[in-house]
């Protein structure tokens, strides 16, 4: 059984805890798309981690952790939080990496960093992870798979290759030093050293897993607004957010996906440029910057404030349809425990005419939020486990965004930690 957990908006919905949560049944956890350049935060017995590479399952010592070969690779990160995760008293976990998988070359963080400089007023807000220009790479055909680790002479080759292309850019686009190859190659060896233990023909892997019948769960990363063609675009990221792509980066048929978790936070947050349409600014922003999350709403990756604003029913059942949601987790509810009205967009004004659907970025840019005031609970509901022990006006909320939405909330996370969840 193949299940997906990815998110309905911007990213940061609470991904990493309902995955760690449901990694607990779970005999494989698999990350299928993305890099470093955004962080799940979990908290649980061993401490709180911010993950930016590894799969959430790594804290449970049933589960196997794979490295599907969507992922953007950045081998020193890898090898960096699994030593984290041990030092801090975690069995060591056991980790797949995929042959096929691309690596983040140290000079696609350097272009990620002189682009946006180039860019200046007009740059993306990229965590200068080297994301972009490695995605560009891969498709450009210009990428380096970890099998190519483990042929040197080929690999020298193609570095060779490649090197006057970067070098063009380098010397008269940025005005920076041109690649050393040496360097760069044994760069790799490092690479390769610390990669090694791990490698593996993940598709065959999750082929035999499938027949065996073990869980699987595909965890994705950011949310639907960020995918590439379905999202902002270009206020996006270069790897598909969505559960379809689970199947692509992890290597197995569409059809074994039956699950759809997608995860949508009570009320919303976004980091890097682009519209957003419920956000909202000054003390009101700050407050819910502040409570929200846990220790409040900053870049697991950047510590970066984030973008805040109200829960957005238009963006949600947009973000819901597209992952093909068979279920919500709804998150960080009890945060919004100190308002005594909490405002909801429920549609967007564009040109003076409402609607409900999420629009292109064009129409988008001009789209102004229609709110729906509710009554606040007024509360901590941090601790219930029940959802009718929940107060009337949280249900109500609960209810109202459910039926905006679309699709059906099963999960309600108030708090932080593993278990505080309820089971609807
Ligand atoms: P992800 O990338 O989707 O996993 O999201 P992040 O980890 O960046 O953001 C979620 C933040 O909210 C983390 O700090 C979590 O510990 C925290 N969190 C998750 N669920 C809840 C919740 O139900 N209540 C509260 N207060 N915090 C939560």
């Amino acid at each position: 059984m193949v299940n997906a957990i990815v998110g309905a908006n911007w990213g940061d919905e609470g991904k990493g805890k309902i995955t760690d949560m449901l990694a607990r049944e779970s005999d494989i956890v698999i990350r299928f798309q993305g890099g470093a350049n955004a962080g799940h935060t979990i908290v649980n017995d061993y401490g709180k981690f911010a993950l930016h590479t590894l799969p959430s399952g790594v804290f449970y010592n049933h589960t196997t952790n794979i490295i599907g070969n969507g992922v953007a690779l950045n081998i020193p990160v890898l090898f960096n939080e699994i030593e984290q995760v041990v030092s801090k008293g975690v069995p060591r976990p056991k980790i797949l990496v995929s042959d096929r998988a691309q690596m983040v070359m140290p000079y696609h963080i350097l272009f990620d960093e002189y682009e946006e400089e180039r860019l200046g007023k007009s740059s993306f807000g990229s965590t200068k992870s080297g994301i972009a220009p490695f995605y560009s790479d891969k498709y450009a055909k210009l990428g380096f798979q970890v099998q190519e680790l483990f042929d040197e002479d080929a690999l020298r080759a193609h570095l060779e290759r490649i090197a006057p292309q970067k070098n063009v850019l380098l010397e008269n686009l940025y005005h920076k030093p041109a690649l050393d190859i040496d360097k760069l190659f044994n760069t790799l060896m490092e690479y390769k050293k610390m990669v090694e233990p791990y490698v593996c023909d993940v598709s065959l892997y999750l082929s035999n897993a499938i027949k065996e019948g073990k869980n699987i769960l595909l965890e994705g990363q950011l949310g639907t607004l960020k995918d590439p063609d379905h999202g902002i675009y270009p206020m996006v990221t270069s790897s598909s957010t969505l559960a379809a792509y689970g199947a692509i980066g992890a290597g197995i048929p569409p059809y074994e996906i039956t699950g759809i978790v997608t995860v949508c936070k009570a009320y919303s947050s976004a980091v890097g440029a682009g519209a957003f349409v419920s956000e909202i600014f000054g003390e009101e922003a700050d407050e819910l910057r502040r409570r929200g999350g846990d220790g409040g709403e900053y870049g697991a990756t950047t510590g970066r404030p984030r973008r805040m604003g109200w829960f957005d029913c238009v963006a949600s059942k947009y973000g819901c349809r597209l992952q093909g949601t068979t279920e919500v987790a709804f998150t960080v509810l009890d945060v919004l425990g100190y308002l005594d009205k909490i405002p909801v967009c429920v549609g967007y004004e564009i040109d003076g005419e409402v609607t409900t659907d999420f629009p292109v970025t064009t129409k988008l840019e001009k789209a102004k939020p229609v709110y729906e005031v509710l009554d606040g609970w007024k509360c901590d509901i941090r601790g219930i486990k029940n959802y009718f022990d929940l107060p009337e006006n949280c249900r109500k909320y609960i209810e109202f965004c459910e039926e905006h939405i679309g699709y059906p909330i099963k999960m309600i996370s108030n708090g932080p930690k593993r278990d505080d969840i309820i089971i609807r």
